[in-house]
């Protein structure tokens, strides 16, 4: 590592969203109206969840990311704020919406979705700066322009931070890309997307840890070594955000200097522990509360 003096633990760069949740006895055909049964707003984008879970489980962190100059995107900043993520690298976006999620979900629990980007596609390489390169450890995700994430890889890469991409939603990747990457984190649906992971190690990426919800997840490495990690047994409610639990813990465990297989362990637990609870925000761990589960199972 360099003798870089970094002044954050882990930087984040990615999407930030309000997500609109109604819920409905069944879902709207086209043209149907019905009505809703009950409604709420709840933080959201993986870009924003990641930082509050890496925060959360105890790394000094920074979010880069774009909000509209509108009450929603006001109500997303006070919940980084809460969790002390840094945002003065945060831009408010004139004229474009903060991005939103419009969910309708049905009595059986089926869902619809529609995501409207917003301010996120205006993320651009501009607005990288130093916060990037002030980080020991980037974490992004594919919610914003890939532009965008290119440039925050490269910023990573020149100070000598270590680079975690989490390629979700699934988007091509190309090697210029990859290899900016020391460890890329897709579920299973996303690397098989992806062309799988000796497609990405071939193009460049360090090592891939696949993520197999409750069956835990799995290192490959270039020597074409597997360890798998197991997932903690835990009564699981909702697996929302539990990725985005594991990778921002797995984030901050890296930049405390934890050697993969540690940081693995407790990027586990603290996906376990999200699947306990509902929803995203509210759902993700603690450092304390990672730590107990491991203790706890040892
Ligand atoms: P994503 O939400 O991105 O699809 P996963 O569902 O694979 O990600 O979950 C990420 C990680 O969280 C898993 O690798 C596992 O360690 C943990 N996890 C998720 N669901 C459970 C569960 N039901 N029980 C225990 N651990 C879980």
């Amino acid at each position: 590592m360099t003798p870089h003096n970094f002044q954050f633990d882990v930087c984040v760069v990615g999407s930030a969203n309000l997500d609109l949740v109604a819920n409905t006895i069944r879902l709207p055909g086209a043209g149907e109206t019905v009505a809703g049964s009950s409604y709420a707003e709840h933080a959201g984008g993986k870009g924003l969840n990641q930082a509050v879970a890496a925060a959360r489980a105890g790394a000094r962190t920074a979010f880069v990311g774009a909000l509209g100059d509108d009450s929603a995107g006001q109500q997303l900043l006070d919940v980084l704020d809460h969790d002390h993520v840094d945002c003065n690298a945060v831009r408010k976006v004139a004229g474009s919406p903060t991005g939103r999620a419009l969910i309708g979900v049905s009595a059986s629990g089926e869902n619809s979705i529609i995501v409207v980007g917003g301010a996120n596609l205006s993320l651009s390489p501009a607005d990288i700066g130093e916060v990037a390169a002030s980080a020991r450890v980037l974490l992004v995700q594919l919610e914003v322009p890939m532009a965008t994430v290119h440039a925050a890889l490269v910023a990573a890469r020149s100070s000598g931070a270590m680079t975690i991409l989490n390629p979700a939603p699934a988007a091509q990747l190309d090697a210029a890309t990859l290899a900016l990457c020391d460890v890329v984190i897709p579920n299973e649906h996303e690397v098989d997307l992806l062309g799988g992971t000796e497609r990405l190690l071939d193009l460049g990426a360090g090592v891939v840890v696949v993520t197999l919800g409750a069956r835990g997840s799995r290192l490959i490495t270039r020597h074409a070594d597997e360890v798998t990690v197991p997932a903690y047994a835990v009564r699981a409610v909702d697996s929302t955000a539990a990725g985005d639990a594991f990778c921002g813990a797995f984030a901050a465990a890296c930049s405390r200097g934890d050697d993969i297989r540690d940081a693995l362990r407790f990027a586990s637990a603290a996906g376990a522990l999200a699947a306990t609870r509902s929803g995203a925000v509210p759902s993700l761990p603690t450092q304390a509360e990672i730590e107990g589960l491991i203790s706890g199972s040892a």
